[in-house]
């Protein structure tokens, strides 16, 4: 046996012992870690679920010990990007979804205090049984993936950036003490949920894309439910319109006309996406539809290279004369959808009572789609991971299960400006040509300046090749985005190294507060390029 080997073992030992048995997966369940949907494969020494702040503790003193790196994860659903597989080798992953508590809702003022493991639709069920006229604002990955490690990878939400709605953080550092940020440690304060800087240094944000701490909570704001709420779906016909369309929001953003995250995909994106939510509606109304007929049925209902989706929600006066500013605006590229649920209800009752199949068909199919922008999770987009290469699959709703379809996602961020728009167009096109692939695209507004484009590919997972041409091509491409100008916002779990620069002062810095929170090294090693330098927990 190994040095190595022995390590790992001995910290199971005792670890089991400390914990109890259960908390320790046995190695063929662990081994269910070390390869995800993305491509990406690690070895893994231990997974530990823990459920409460003293395990974490206890777990934290163990890794010390034997001189292993601790990998944590709220729900490990990082699909695209490496799931919940550490950065480095011979990591002990400690697995939060067990930690699922909602601590605090505040009803006046709408703020939710909650743990690491609780998932999408655990806050969606709680909000509705609550009925507070607020709702959190959900990504499009699934119904259990986690608000926090979302927030951690500061992810995109459907009509916000998770870390815009953030007020603290409660973390555990690396010798177990425990630090609220903001107003939390504050004796007797009335807004620690409310007001996040705090006084003095506010270091919320040195806790995001880092491995400073475990995160053991999160208070995050909720979004009021407004009078009127409407969706819209924009057809831009023609690619070559997307930089224009581009600078058209940018001004609808400046002027408040718009103040929601939209959504411009391309066609490939659509098409992976609502195609097989056809294919399942249409089961469900008994009809068999081909590959080919529900991708015909997509394309004759949502017509153009590419659309557009956001929302416009407020008072509804304030709603209707907004409406008609964006109706004009984006009306000169293409036929634009308005959508309520209360219009979907009465369209469907309608094709229902007429006998319109094939449209309640395309209604029941972007149904769970319009729930996002309310706040209602789904699960279905999910389905775009196996579309490419087959028309069900059994385990969908993990695309982790080891099955033929990989996934692969890069992020890079454009200012919102039809130069930039035309430059990456020209990337990815030159791309597709010298590699006969064809990506999926999306571009999403963060704020009112910046574009964060969320590039997709797929790929055969049984075949080594296959995955390694696709990580070579995504790379590849991340390289020549960054050539231009467009970092990444994110990014997956090999890619640290070569694009976070460690020769900048502020990596410098970065890498010092490391050290002195972390000194061995234990959290997250080599997390977004962060690692304690020498004294690094030793990977096996
Ligand atoms: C079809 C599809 C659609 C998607 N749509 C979106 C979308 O709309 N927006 C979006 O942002 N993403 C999206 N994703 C990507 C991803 O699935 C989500 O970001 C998801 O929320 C991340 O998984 P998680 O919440 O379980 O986080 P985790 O995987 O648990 O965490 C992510 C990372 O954060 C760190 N971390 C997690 N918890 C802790 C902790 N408690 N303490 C310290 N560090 C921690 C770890 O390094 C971890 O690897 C999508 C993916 C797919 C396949």
């Amino acid at each position: 046996m190994e040095v190595a080997d022995t390590r790992v073992a001995d910290f199971i030992t005792e670890a089991r012992n400390a914990l109890g048995a259960e908390f320790v997966l046995e190695k063929a369940l662990a081994q269910a870690f070390e390869q995800c949907v993305s491509g990406h494969s690690r070895r893994i020494a231990a997974v530990v679920q823990a459920r409460d702040i003293p395990q974490i503790r206890i777990v934290l003193q163990l890794c010390k010990k034997f001189e292993l790196g601790l990998y944590p994860v709220s729900q490990g659903k990082n699909w695209g990007m490496g799931s919940r597989l550490p950065v480095q080798n011979g990591c002990v992953v400690l697995d939060l979804s067990g930690m699922s508590k909602i601590a605090h809702i505040d009803p006046v003022f709408g703020t939710i205090t909650l743990e690491p493991g609780v998932t999408q639709q655990q806050v969606y069920e709680h909000l509705l049984q609550e009925n507070l006229p607020f709702y959190m604002d959900v990504t499009g990955s699934s119904r259990e993936s986690s608000v926090i490690g979302n927030l951690l990878e500061r992810g995109v939400a459907y009509n916000t950036l998770r870390v815009d709605q953030l007020v603290q953080l409660e973390v555990m550092l690396a010798d177990g003490s425990i630090v609220k940020t903001g107003f939390g440690e504050a004796p007797n304060s009335l807004v620690s949920h409310l007001y996040p800087h705090g006084l003095g240094p506010n270091l919320t944000g040195i806790f995001l894309q880092s491995n400073f701490g475990i995160v053991i909570s999160a208070t995050l704001t909720l979004l009021p439910k407004q009078e009127s709420h409407f969706v819209f779906i924009a057809n831009i016909r023609e690619t070559r319109m997307v930089a224009n369309v581009i600078d058209d929001l940018r001004l609808l953003l400046q002027q408040k006309i718009l103040d929601c995250v939209v959504h411009v995909g391309n066609h490939k994106r659509r098409e992976i996406t609502l195609a097989p939510l056809v294919f399942e509606a249409a089961k469900k109304y008994g009809v068999t539809l081909t590959r080919g007929e529900c991708e015909g049925l997509v394309n004759r209902t949502s017509r153009g290279d590419w659309s557009a989706v956001g929302v416009i929600a407020g008072n509804r006066h304030c709603v209707k004369a907004h409406k008609k500013i964006v109706q004009k605006t984006l009306g000169a590229y293409g036929k634009v959808g308005w959508l309520t649920a209360e219009k979907l209800r009465i369209a469907k009752n309608a094709m229902r009572l007429i006998g319109l199949k094939r449209q309640l068909i395309f209604l029941e199919a972007v149904t769970p789609l319009l729930g996002y922008a309310l706040g209602k999770p789904s699960s279905e987009a999910l389905r775009s991971a196996y579309w490419p290469f087959c028309n069900e699959q059994a385990n969908w709703q993990n695309p982790d299960f080891p099955s033929d379809g990989g996934l692969i996602f890069c992020t890079p961020l454009l200012p919102m400006c039809s130069s930039a728009i035309e430059k990456f167009h020209q990337i990815t096109q030159e791309f597709e040509r010298t590699y006969l692939v064809k990506f999926a695209i999306t571009l999403n507004t963060m704020n009112r300046s910046c574009i964060e484009a969320v590039i997709s590919l797929e790929f055969d997972r049984q075949n080594a090749d296959t995955v390694q041409r696709t990580k070579t091509i995504m790379t590849n491409l991340l390289e020549q985005c960054a050539a231009e100008g467009f970092l990444p916002y994110r990014l997956d779990i090999d890619s640290y190294r070569k694009f976070c620069n460690n020769h900048t002062e502020l990596s410098r810095t970065s890498q010092r507060i490391k050290q002195l929170l972390d000194p061995d090294g234990i959290i997250a090693p080599g997390r977004y390029g962060l690692s304690a330098g020498p004294r690094d927990a030793r990977a096996c």
